[in-house]
Parts: structure tokens; C-alpha cells; sequence
């Protein structure tokens, strides 16, 4: 069983074709990437989208040895995302499985996120910390679904990061440039720290990092500091976390996954609990197909699918609304 999948909800278009054995035979992605100062502009990015997916999916779906595979299942990034970039995905992919006579696997972006992590590590029944643009959650699995067990209450780490780097104009992806400058910061600055149980709060810290910058303070000690803090304000959530629901592998995924100062955090808290660590491997921690096809595949072959003519895309949608039968009870 051959499954190809195809991710379109924010910055990138990808697309990737995964095996029975969920492996990643191809994972081929082309990156929206916004000019500096700017956030992403949807229709934008969703033009972007439409003009690379021809040639996009003609790679992922070519063969080493020149010829083309033939996908028995089309899986597509049905949300959540921008609703335009959202719409270019699902319509190629549609106009795919029409083509083909293959069925339509609609799959939920921030699920895929922990299933392709959780496929490369082999990992069973984590702690799951997803980190992106689109999420931060603090996850376990219960009765078929995510359950949220913390999340951020206002924006997303990712967002942070981006928005700050946007504000000092560091180009995109803005975590990695802030990430780039924190490395040569020393001094931490006082910034507000904000966790409310499992939950952490970071509007508050991006407002006060971003007046600090523009007060004058040496960027590379903002950037030091603001990763600091909001590491750690998810560390702790992290920790309790782990505490409370006894579990012993911890996984991090999502586009801050790429950074090293989180997962040495992350890291720690695991080692220090007797649990294991799994970081998704650099490579697929960000936006890809490849998320997609895995997470396709599984949900294949517990026979999930869906008519062309209900193939909707749902820009806003919880990760604790899917069921997730794929991931075995314990
Ligand atoms: P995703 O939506 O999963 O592709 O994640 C995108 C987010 O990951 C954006 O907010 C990026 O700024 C962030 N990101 C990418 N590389 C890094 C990094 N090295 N450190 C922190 N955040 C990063
Ligand atoms: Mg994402």
C-alpha cells in the first residue's frame, strides 16, 4: 500500500509518498517564504501554493529509477490552516483521486505532526509536545483521541518566534533567526513569565521582548532571553505534565522541534523522570508531505476515507476532535 500525501496549510506545499511499512520513499516541499517584516499573506501563499503543485507532486510521485509510482490512496491536509492554501491542497488532490479512481484520505495536520514523530521513533504511548506555527500542545493519548492536557492560551510558540523575528526584522523562518541570535546573547533580561497550571500564556512576554528590542537592549540578549523564557514556561507545563500522567516517553514534534535549546530543555525533564526523548528527526519537523502520507496511510488502513463531494477542508479544528484508532491502547 502506497500512499501520497499532500500538505498545503500554511507557508509550504509538499508532497510524499509513505509505504506499508510507513516508510518515506519520496518528500519533495517548496516553502512560501513572505519578504522581511512581513507575516504570511494567505492569498499569497495559496498562489504560491498553485504554482508550484504540478511540479511538486510530479517529483514526489517519480520513482528513483525513472518511473512513476501509483498511490492507492491520496491523502490530503484537510485542516487546520489558511482557508485558501487549505483549498489548493484539497482540490489538487481531488482532482488526483478523481484521475486516478483512488480514495480521498482527509487527514488532520497537527495529528500528522505526532504520527510521522511517533512512526520515525517508534514510539508507543508519549507524552506528546506538539510546537508550531499552527499548535502548542501538551497531548496524551486516551480512548482513541489526543487528549489536551495543556496548550498555550493565547498565541503559539511558533508565533512568538515569528513575531518578534518580524518586529526585528530577521528573516523568516523566524525561530530558526531567533534561535541563530540567541546563541551569541549572555545576559538574561527580565521578562513577565506566565504558566497557569498546564497551560502557559505568552502574549504578555512577546509584547515586553519586543519593547525591550525596540528600547535599544542588544538583540542577540532578547533573543537569549526570550527563548529562555518561553522555554521554560513550557518545560515546567512539560514536567507537571509528566508527573500527572505517569507517562514514560516524551515527544516533541512540530517546527520548533528543530530548535536545540528546547529539546536539550525537553530533554532534560525527560531524563530526569526516567522517560524516554523523542525529537522528530530535524528533517520532518517542520510542514511537509510526508507528514501527511504517514499519517494518511494509518488512517487508511483503519478505513478512514471520504467522498469527493464531502471533501471539505475545516480551517479551524481541534486536535481533541479526531479519533486517532490507529495509535494502539495500552
Ligand atoms: P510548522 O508550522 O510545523 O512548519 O512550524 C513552523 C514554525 O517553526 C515557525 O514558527 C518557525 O519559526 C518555527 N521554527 C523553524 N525552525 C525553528 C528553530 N530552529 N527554532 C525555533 N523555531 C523554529
Ligand atoms: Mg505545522
Amino acid at each position: 500500500m502506497i500512499c501520497l500525501g499532500v500538505e498545503s496549510t500554511a507557508h509550504t506545499f509538499g508532497a510524499s509518498m509513505v509505504d506499508d511499512d510507513d516508510r518515506v520513499i519520496t518528500n519533495v516541499n517548496s516553502t512560501y517564504r513572505p519578504p522581511a517584516g512581513v507575516g504570511i499573506h494567505p492569498r499569497k501563499a495559496s498562489e504560491h501554493h498553485a504554482a508550484v503543485s504540478d511540479s511538486i507532486i510530479g517529483k514526489a510521485i517519480r520513482s528513483s529509477e525513472g518511473g512513476q509510482f501509483d498511490p492507492d490512496a491520496i491523502a490530503y491536509s484537510a485542516g487546520p490552516g489558511l482557508g485558501p492554501c487549505l483549498r489548493i491542497g484539497a482540490t489538487v488532490s481531488r482532482a488526483l483521486a478523481s484521475y486516478l479512481g483512488k480514495p480521498l484520505v482527509p487527514v488532520h495536520h497537527g495529528v500528522a505532526h505526532l504520527d510521522i514523530a511517533m512512526s520515525l521513533g517508534h514510539v508507543r504511548d508519549p507524552l506528546a509536545i506538539l510546537v508550531s506555527g499552527g499548535h502548542t500542545a501538551i497531548l496524551v493519548h486516551v480512548d482513541r483521541r489526543w487528549r489536551v492536557y495543556g496548550e498555550t492560551q493565547d498565541i503559539t510558540l511558533g508565533n512568538v518566534l515569528d513575531m518578534f523575528a518580524r518586529e526585528a526584522r530577521l528573516p523568516a523562518p523566524g525561530g530558526a533567526s531567533v534561535e541563530r541570535a540567541a546563541k551569541e546573547g549572555h545576559e538574561l533580561l527580565n521578562l513577565p513569565y506566565t504558566v497557569k497550571g498546564n497551560d502557559v500564556a505568552y502574549s504578555g512576554l512577546l509584547t515586553a521582548a519586543t519593547n525591550l528590542m525596540k528600547q535599544g537592549a542588544n538583540l542577540e540578549d532578547v533573543c537569549y532571553s526570550l527563548q529562555e523564557i518561553a522555554f521554560s514556561m513550557l518545560s515546567e507545563a512539560v514536567e507537571r505534565s509528566l508527573v500527572q500522567t505517569r507517562r514514560n516517553e516524551v515527544l516533541l514534534a512540530g517546527g520548533v522541534a528543530a530548535n536545540s535549546r528546547l529539546k536539550e530543555m525537553i530533554g532534560s525533564i525527560a531524563e530526569d523522570h526516567d522517560a524516554s526523548f523523542y525529537p522528530v528527526p530535524i528533517e520532518y519537523s517542520g510542514d511537509c508531505g510526508a507528514q501527511i502520507a504517514c499519517s494518511g496511510s494509518l488512517a487508511f488502513r483503519h478505513g478512514v476515507m471520504v467522498a469527493e463531494q464531502d471533501s471539505h477542508v475545516t480551517p479551524r479544528w481541534r486536535m481533541d476532535e479526531v479519533d486517532v484508532p490507529w495509535i494502539p491502547r495500552t
